[in-house]
This record gives C-alpha cells, sequence and structure tokens, in this order.
C-alpha cells in the first residue's frame, strides 16, 4: 500500500531542470532532458519559420491576374495579364529578343540538330511552371531545352541497356 502510493507521486512530480535559452539567455526550467529555447522563444521561432515558408511559397503562386507589378526593366508598374508575366508590355518585345539571342548565342556556337515535339496541350505551360518553381526553390536555371535533352539522354542510356538485354545470347 505504501510502496503503491509512492510510486504514483513519484510518477505525478517529474523533476523540473534548469536550462539557460539560446535565444533570450533566460534560465527556464522544464522537464525535458534536452531543451535550447525557451517556451516563448521556442513559440516565436516555430512562427518565424511557419511565416518565412507561408511567404516563400505565396511568391512561388501565381500573381492575381489584374493586380499591377513593377517592371524590373523600366520600374514602371503594369498590369499582370498572365501569371509568368516578368516584365511590363513595354519592355517584353525587347526582353524576349534579348533572351532569343543570347540562346541563340549558346546554341549557334556548336553545331545542333533541331528537333520539333508535340507535346499535349498544357503540358508545356505545365514544364514550364515546375522549373520556374524549381529555380525559385533551388537557384538552378535548367532551360525547357536542357531538361529535354537531359531527358533524351536518360532514356538513351535505359534503351542502351533494353537493347542489351535484348541482345543476350540464351
Ligand atoms: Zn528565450
Ligand atoms: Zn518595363
Amino acid at each position: 500500500m505504501i510502496i503503491i502510493k509512492a510510486e504514483t507521486s513519484k510518477a505525478a512530480t517529474p523533476v523540473e531542470k534548469t536550462f539557460k535559452c539560446q535565444q533570450c539567455g533566460n534560465d527556464f526550467t522544464t522537464t525535458a532532458n534536452h531543451a535550447k529555447y525557451c517556451k516563448d522563444c521556442a513559440r516565436q521561432r516555430q512562427f518565424d519559420r511557419a511565416k518565412a515558408y507561408n511567404e516563400k511559397k505565396k511568391n512561388l503562386q501565381l500573381r492575381p491576374l489584374g493586380s499591377t507589378d513593377i517592371c524590373p526593366e523600366c520600374g514602371n508598374e503594369y498590369l499582370v495579364k498572365s501569371g509568368s508575366q516578368k516584365v511590363c508590355e513595354n519592355c517584353r518585345k525587347k526582353y524576349t529578343n534579348k533572351m532569343k539571342s543570347k540562346t541563340n548565342a549558346v546554341y549557334s556556337a556548336k553545331a545542333y540538330d533541331v528537333i520539333t515535339v508535340y507535346l499535349k496541350k498544357g503540358e508545356k505551360s505545365e514544364l514550364k511552371n515546375k522549373l520556374e518553381e524549381y529555380k525559385q526553390l533551388s537557384g538552378e536555371d535548367i532551360s525547357v531545352n536542357e531538361f529535354i535533352n537531359e531527358a533524351i539522354k536518360k532514356m538513351l542510356k535505359e534503351l542502351d541497356s533494353k537493347i542489351a538485354d535484348l541482345e543476350l545470347p540464351f
């Protein structure tokens, strides 16, 4: 009877230990074995992380059509007509030409074959959006062209091993 009572009361009062918060430097007590931050700082850190994550996510989401954004080329405000729009209408032509001539300069430097690939409606923009999302998160820029080239390389390798399997003597 006495033993049971003692055990119960021991379990009901876990030992509190004192830690120094690495954020605010205040001492705090907790029954946990390890703690870096006091309750307030831990909550604040979690809140900050969630906020940063949401902001990153929000920036990736397409801006609502009809809203305004600042053109990075000329600094003027412009009306957003599509989610992927980066510059104002006036700069768009200049911008597209600049990108085109940059791409052409790279690809005319060496000999390339050109193939035309037909994609199902919507797949091109889906691919472009995915690559853009990847670029935003990783900082690594992969063009649709590079992506398709990589995909072809991978598939060729796979095809090589399939051919090798078929050629195996029985
Ligand atoms: Zn603290
Ligand atoms: Zn502009």
